[in-house]
C-alpha cells in the first residue's frame, strides 16, 4: 500500500489547501490530544507504531510522486513521537526527500524536530508548529503527552535562526478554553520569527467531543448549545455558529496583522477573511532546489 498519498481530507469542499501529498511516517500518535480527530478513523489511534518496511515503501513511492507538489508530514500523526529519538525513521525519510529534491511541510508539536536542523536547513521545507496554549496546565489537559508549549517555541526559534521557514498552527481554538490567549500565542510565535499562522475553530466529532467533555464539563456545558443547537453539521463534524467562528478568526487575523505575520483560516469557509499566499503555510517553502 502507498505511504505517500494524495492529501484529501474527507473530500471537504471547505479545504483550500494546494494539491499536495500526505505522508505519515508513523501510524497513530502518542500525544493523546483530547480534541484530536484521528480517533474517528484510525484504529488504536493513540497507540503509535512503526509502519512495516517504511523506508522501502517511501523509496518506491518517490519514483511516482510529482515533485512540484508538497509532501505534508504529517496530518494523522506527529512525525516526531518520542520513539523517533531512537528510531530516526522520520530523519531517514527527510534524507530521502532531500536526495530527491522534494518539497516538504513538517507539522509537529514536538521539539524533537530541532534535532534535524542540519537536514531541514538544507531542504525545501517549512516546519509548522501547533501551539494551542501557552498555559502549561491547560496544555497538559488538552495535549497530555505532547511536549510543553515553551519547548515547542524554543524549537521554533532554533529552526528560524538556522534559516528554516517556520509557521504556527493555532488550531483548534475552543471558546472558553484558549480563545483568551489568541494575542499572546501569536505574539510568542512572532518572537520566534514565524512568518505565517494557520488557525481554525474546534470542529468536534462524537469521540473528540466526549473526550473534551470529560475533561472540561463546565466549558462544554456552555458550548453544547452553540455546537448542537445553533451551529451546523458538516460531514461528521460539528461547527460553531458562523458569526462566532468569524469573530474568533477575526481576532487571530488582527493579532497576525499587529505582529507582522500572514494569516489563513483552515476549513472555515469564511470569505470575509484575508488569506496568506497559501492557507497551510506551504508558500514559505523556498522555490530554489536544495543547496
Ligand atoms: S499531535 Fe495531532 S495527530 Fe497527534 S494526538 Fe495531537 S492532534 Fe492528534
Amino acid at each position: 500500500m502507498d505511504v505517500i498519498r494524495e492529501f484529501d481530507p474527507w473530500s471537504d469542499p471547505l479545504c483550500t489547501c494546494p494539491k499536495k501529498y500526505g505522508f505519515n511516517p508513523y501510524t497513530g500518535c502518542p500525544h493523546r490530544c483530547i480534541y484530536c480527530y484521528i480517533t474517528s478513523y484510525i484504529p488504536r489511534a493513540f497507540d503509535c507504531r512503526v509502519k512495516k518496511n517504511l523506508i522501502v515503501r517511501v523509496e518506491r513511492d518517490l519514483k511516482r510522486v510529482d515533485k512540484r507538489r508538497v509532501i505534508s508530514m504529517s496530518n494523522s500523526s506527529d512525525p516526531y513521537p518520542p520513539m523517533e529519538a531512537k528510531l530516526k525513521l522520520t530523519r531517514a525519510c527527510l534524507k530521502l526527500f532531500t536526495r530527491e529534491g522534494c518539497q516538504v511541510q513538517v507539522i509537529t508539536k514536538s521539539n524533537l524536530v530541532a534535532r534535524d536542523v542540519d537536514l531541514l536547513s538544507r531542504m525545501r521545507c517549512v516546519v509548522s508548529f501547533t501551539v494551542t496554549t501557552l498555559d502549561r496546565n491547560l496544555s497538559r489537559k488538552l495535549e497530555p503527552r505532547a511536549p510543553a508549549p515553551e519547548r515547542r517555541l524554543k524549537a521554533m526559534r532554533k529552526l528560524s535562526s538556522a534559516g528554516v521557514p517556520v509557521s504556527l498552527r493555532l488550531d483548534p481554538i475552543i471558546p472558553g478554553l484558549n480563545d483568551i490567549e489568541i494575542e499572546r500565542i501569536v505574539k510568542a510565535a512572532a518572537a520566534t520569527d514565524a512568518k505565517h499562522v494557520t488557525s481554525s475553530t474546534f470542529k468536534p466529532r462524537p469521540d473528540s467531543w466526549h473526550r473534551v467533555q470529560r475533561v472540561f464539563p463546565e466549558a462544554t456545558a456552555k458550548l453544547a448549545p452553540l455546537y448542537f443547537k445553533h451551529g451546523e453539521r458538516r460531514h461528521n463534524s460539528r461547527y460553531l455558529p458562523r458569526e462566532l467562528r468569524l469573530e474568533l478568526m477575526k481576532q487571530v487575523e488582527k493579532a497576525c496583522a499587529a505582529h507582522g505575520l500572514t494569516f489563513a483560516s483552515c476549513r472555515e469557509g469564511l470569505q470575509e477573511l484575508t488569506t496568506g499566499a497559501s492557507c497551510d503555510g506551504s508558500h514559505l517553502i523556498s522555490r530554489k532546489g536544495p543547496s
